[in-house]
């Protein structure tokens, strides 16, 4: 049975009688409304972990919007369900309050890889994120943490905050999980109209479609052009980026020899859906 915790000091005695009897933990951050994707990394983590912590947090500071945030779906009986069936130890799901009580005034701010893409088009976002996962990963006391490459940018920040912070844990990133025409499954998917969800999937057709002209030899630009015709032609309200980058750096690249990945967020029925895939 999965046991629900909402407080800190709970959470450490369960971890501390965990690693008394020398048992691996690991870690699935989520912010709930937990889908197939989700469910994906609490799998892994099972595979490889003695005991599983999946979290459950809308985390405020990483929301730039407060529109977005009020609308964030929350769904914790039937998150709580699902991560039983998966055979997670704890669903940890504290109050704003236990994660920031008053007084709190530490941010953690990874610069470079942070700033471009997501990081321009939410100013804050991604201190948000870092603050709230240095914050999961010390209150878990984690081993490993498993993270999704649906988010590649948050991925490689949070790859390089472990790194520079010489956090105790390893991050673990999994394949993104999609529905069968192929878009990426996303907790924000139910906002899409029926209609806006029939056209949803073109973002990835056209980010892939890109993809391989560009490996054919086409040129980058060309090959973006096209994609955002495509997009926008499709009923898209706007395409936010598409951009081909240094899978690492997330720095414009135009260096085959290096891992490389087209990123793009466009928006749709009002809903922000990125997605990005290898080159
Ligand atoms: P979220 O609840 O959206 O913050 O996501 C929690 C974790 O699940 C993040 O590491 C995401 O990258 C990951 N995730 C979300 N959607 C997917 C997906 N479709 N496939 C794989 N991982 C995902």
């Amino acid at each position: 049975m999965t046991i629900i915790l909402r407080r800190v000091a709970e959470l450490r005695d369960v971890v501390r009688g965990w690693k008394a009897a020398g048992e691996v933990v690991g870690v699935v951050p989520t912010m709930g409304a937990l889908h197939d994707g989700h469910l994906s990394l609490a799998r892994r983590a099972k595979a490889e972990c003695d005991r599983v912590i999946t979290t459950i947090f809308v985390n405020p500071k990483q929301f730039n919007n407060p529109e977005d945030l009020k609308k964030y779906p929350r769904t914790e009986e039937a998150d709580v369900a699902l991560l039983n069936t998966v055979g997670v130890d704890v669903a940890f799901i504290p109050a704003p309050e236990e994660v920031y009580p008053d007084g709190h005034a530490t941010t953690v701010s990874v610069l470079g890889v942070s700033e471009p893409l997501e990081g321009r088009m939410r100013p804050g976002h991604f201190d948000g994120v870092a603050t709230v996962v240095t914050k999961l990963f010390g209150m878990t006391e984690a081993n490993r943490g498993y993270f999704g490459q649906k988010d590649w940018q948050q991925l490689q920040v949070v790859l390089r905050l472990v790194r520079d912070l010489n956090l105790p844990v390893t991050v673990v990133g999994c394949e993104t999980i999609r529905e069968a025409d192929g878009l990426a499954m996303s907790s924000r998917n139910v906002r899409l109209t029926p209609q806006g969800r029939g056209k949803a999937s073109i973002l990835y057709a056209a980010i892939t479609a890109a993809a391989a002209d560009i490996r054919a030899g086409q040129s980058d630009r060309m090959a973006i052009r096209e994609a955002a015709e495509a997009i926008r032609g499709a009923g898209f309200d706007r395409v936010e980026y598409i951009e081909l980058r240094d899978a690492e750096t997330l720095m414009p690249s135009d260096d085959p020899h290096r891992p490389r990945r087209m990123l793009a967020a466009a928006w749709l029925d009002g809903v922000r859906l990125i997605d990005n895939i290898p080159v």
